[in-house]
């Protein structure tokens, strides 16, 4: 039976809801007063406190999703924009993915770091060569990582994970510093988050991969990974011990794009329910082509167009989540989601064990990656291609570091007001790297963008520090944020 406040993964994900949910988009998918009706619900609306967004259920946005009627489909490409610059406004935050070890004890299918894959060699890096790649990502400029490794506990125990977690907040070099970082590692014991709390990370982050069930057995024939419940209860688990921001995703192509959609939507409302905050962050991977995985072997996947269709829909749903792309995605593609709701990209990015430490920005060793990079622009041609459409490139971490994590976060992001600290510190932060990484090229185009932007910080008091900051920043002092 459906209940969003229950534990079990069973009934916060029920296959009937989903099912029922499907049939009701798929008879109301030319509704057109349903679908406006639903559109002016979800629109953004001035209250005494600020700009609020009541969001959508998932049947409702489910209708969205369904609806073909092009005109339909364009007001919903121009609200997701409405909502995205009401509470992201034009910045995008950067990030990196560290590969920490590719050693894995299960069989996912679509991935090739699975047990049986014998064409790959295994690395798992060494607390020197951390400090080698994290030397190297700061020297491009990162603040803000997300770690990955496979599951293996006698190769990547939670020791080791935290042992990494350290080493990489320890480094500092030249002006360089790893902020905040967000852990991607298989689901655990509430003990072991707990330990990955006091180890002081970021977001929690964990695809669910496939919310069908037996798809979801299917592709992961063995290994613990092969617990559907075990996984799915994984963020319930994360919060009580203690992890306030937790980071959903689903890799699309395994299963039906639309039963995804609702089964995502309906994990979020389960975690609002139960935890009274939702997700702090969606990430929406596609399959991509890897060593020993052939993406059209699975036969789900999606159109550019369905994807964009999918990104509007969830920032409609979930307006106080952020969204996250990664360089799975080619410039064209990223390009075009950017201004329908995504808030944080990757830039620079090298997804294979020991990527970034001795190589040049065009060289890029292929040997362990997880998957194909379609975006292997470096992190200042990013950078530079951001600013040159308007958009803010932001290395902030601030909310981390001041504990405005979980609820604190929310009740601000959601009338609008994070905003206050987002903008100016997306200057600032964007200020050191244009100081510390930048070419001269992308330099110049950054400090005009600066110039143009600081008069968009609306508070007085606000700005005239944001402008001292700015000054400070240019002379040597780093490290400022509201
Ligand atoms: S997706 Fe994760 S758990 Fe599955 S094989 Fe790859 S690294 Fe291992
Ligand atoms: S102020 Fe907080 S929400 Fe805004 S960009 Fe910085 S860390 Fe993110």
């Amino acid at each position: 039976m459906y209940n969003p406040k229950s534990l079990k993964a069973d009934e916060f994900i029920s296959n009937e809801e989903i099912l029922d949910t499907l049939e009701f988009a798929e008879k109301n998918k030319h509704n057109r007063e349903m679908i406006e009706q639903i559109l002016e619900k979800a629109s953004p609306k001035k209250t005494g406190r600020g700009v609020e967004c009541a969001g959508l259920s998932h049947r409702e946005a489910s209708v969205l999703l369904a609806c073909d009627i092009p005109e339909m489909t364009e007001k919903m490409y121009s609200l997701a924009r409405e909502i995205k610059e009401a509470f992201y406004g034009n910045r995008i935050v950067m990030f990196a993915p560290l590969y920490l070890s590719n050693y894995c004890v299960n069989q996912c299918v679509y991935c090739p770091y699975h047990y049986q894959n014998r064409e790959i060699p295994r690395k798992k890096l060494t607390q020197e060569e951390i400090v080698a790649e994290v030397t190297a990502l700061q020297d491009m400029g990162h603040k803000r990582l997300a770690i990955e490794a496979g599951e293996d506990p006698v190769n990547n125990p939670i020791e080791y994970i935290l042992e990494c977690i350290n080493t990489i907040y320890s480094i500092k070099h030249k002006n360089g510093a790893i902020r905040r970082v967000n852990v991607n590692i298989a689901a655990t014991t509430v003990e072991n988050y707990r330990k990955l709390k006091d180890a002081g990370i970021g977001t929690y982050i964990l695809f669910q991969e496939t919310y069908h069930k037996e798809s979801y057995e299917k592709l992961h024939p063995a290994g613990p990974k092969h617990n559907y419940a075990y996984h799915t209860e994984a963020m319930d688990r994360a919060m009580e011990g203690g992890i306030d921001d937790v980071g959903l995703g689903v890799l699309f192509g395994l299963d039906m794009y639309k039963y995804e959609f609702a089964g995502l939507l309906m994990h979020a409302e389960h975690l609002e329910a139960v935890h009274g905050v939702g997700p702090h962050t969606i990430s929406v991977p596609r399959v991509k082509r890897a060593s020993d995985i052939d993406p059209n072997v699975f036969d789900n996947s999606i159109d550019d167009d369905t994807f964009a269709k999918i990104i509007a829909c969830i920032r409609i749903a979930v307006p106080y989540t952020g969204m996250i792309i990664s360089t799975r995605e080619n410039e064209t593609c990223r390009n075009k989601v950017l201004g329908l709701g995504i808030s944080q990209i990757s830039g620079g990015s090298r997804t294979s064990v020991g990527g970034y430490a001795g190589y040049s920005s065009e060289e890029r060793p292929h040997d362990t990656e997880q998957f194909d990079v379609s975006d292997q622009r470096s992190l200042d041609e990013v950078v530079k291609w951001l600013m040159d459409m308007d958009y803010i490139p932001s290395f902030c971490t601030a909310c981390y570091r001041e504990g405005r994590t979980g609820d604190r976060f929310m009740s601000l992001c959601k009338v609008g007001q994070i905003q206050n600290c987002c903008h100016p510190n997306a200057l600032m932060t964007l200020q050191e790297y244009l100081e510390d990484y930048a070419s001269p090229e992308t330099k110049a185009v950054g400090e005009a963008l600066i110039a143009r932007e600081i008069h968009n910080v609306t508070n007085p008091k606000v700005k005239e520090k944001a402008l001292a900051n700015l000054e400070a920043i240019k002379k040597g002092s780093r490290d400022f944020r509201f």
